[in-house]
């Protein structure tokens, strides 16, 4: 356990590790970025692995809309989600390396802020899609820095090994034959 400087009624929450944050000017180094019961903490560390720097932000900084706290997570990106955390003075993108652990981080610190629960589709939060927007080219950005490239789901034909008609479909899925009833997993 890093040595945070919590306070003596702070709690460790979740803690996402090779977390890069970047503000509007640039991407700065990458450390953990850590939900407590109190705040929102970004740390560095030296290259002897001691915390550095704690970036804190208290959790009621986080901007509430409707009921849910704005802490957007763009999973379009796999195992790079980007969480965009709208604090009430600045906002802030975090490219995370841990799906899991990204999803955990929204639903605990909207319980937090909000006491509610919220469901964290497999795709996009909601707003996601606006964030998306509003991020425009940074989003590519992210893509390139990390090697991410967008494939098209790549369409083959194959003979139905039951009854030999045509089957159309993605590569590597399961198509049930409209003529046989038999499934064909289309490779
Ligand atoms: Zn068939």
């Amino acid at each position: 356990m890093h040595d945070y400087g919590l306070s003596s009624d702070e709690v460790v929450l979740v803690e996402c590790e090779n977390v890069t944050p970047k503000d509007k000017k640039a991407f700065n180094s990458s450390g953990n970025l850590v939900l407590t019961n109190k705040n929102i903490l970004c740390a560095t560390f030296t290259m002897f692995g001691k915390v550095k720097n704690v970036d804190r932000h208290p959790v009621s900084d986080v901007k509430v809309f409707d009921g849910i706290v704005q802490a957007k997570l763009d999973l379009r990106f796999g195992d790079n989600p980007v969480m965009n955390i709208y604090y009430k003075a600045s906002q802030v993108s975090y490219m995370l390396t841990d799906n899991v652990k990204a999803k955990e981080f929204v639903k605990q610190l909207n319980k937090l802020v909000t006491g509610n629960d919220i469901e964290i589709e497999s795709g996009l939060t909601a707003g996601a899609a606006m964030l998306g927007e509003a991020l425009g080219g940074m989003a590519s950005a992210f893509k390139g820095a990390f090697g991410i490239k967008e494939k098209e789901p790549e369409k083959i034909v194959m003979p139905c090994t039951g009854c030999g008609a045509s089957i159309t479909g993605i590569k590597g899925s399961l198509v049930k034959c409209e003529f046989c009833g038999c499934t064909v997993k289309l490779t």
